[in-house]
């Protein structure tokens, strides 16, 4: 089920210009609705459920109906992100609350550049196939 904001606990990310779900949908769903200051899923059957704006939000204002194979039918999972860790709380619909810790990385925050080591990229190579990493010995059709 796609994701559903709960209005109460939703700050509007306190009216900054992009809100986090905002920032974090990949399919551009999440829309601040800003006499409100209440975000929503503007299209929820586009929504591919990946979890982002669940995990993202600091209010932890957003879910999604989890499907049985993942948690128990009517449960509610809620994440907590920390920098190495997530902590996933599952609510079953008798009241039972289950957490689950899981590391999420080995190294600080922030620390991470993608792009150390690699060639500066050359405008004039993108209609080349390949990837701008590959040389060209590796681009050979054997
Ligand atoms: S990230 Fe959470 S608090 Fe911020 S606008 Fe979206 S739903 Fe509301
Ligand atoms: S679950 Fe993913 S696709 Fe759906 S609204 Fe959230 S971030 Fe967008």
């Amino acid at each position: 089920m796609p994701s559903f904001v709960m209005n109460e606990k939703c700050d509007g990310c306190k009216g900054q210009d992009k809100t986090a779900c905002m920032y974090i949908c990949p399919n551009d769903l999440m829309v601040l609705d800003k006499e409100r200051m209440k975000a929503y899923n503007q299209e929820p059957e586009q929504c591919w459920e990946c979890y982002n704006c669940v995990k993202i939000c600091p209010q932890q204002a957003i879910e999604i109906r989890t499907y049985a194979d993942f948690a128990p039918l009517g449960a509610s999972t809620i994440p907590m992100r920390g920098t190495d860790s997530i902590m996933w709380t599952i609510k079953f619909r008798n009241g039972v609350i289950k957490r689950f810790k899981f590391p999420i990385r080995l190294t600080p925050e922030g620390s991470i550049n993608p792009y150390a080591g690699k060639p500066e990229p050359n405008y004039d190579d993108i209609k080349k196939p390949g990837l701008f990493t590959q040389t060209a010995d590796q681009l050979v059709v054997k």
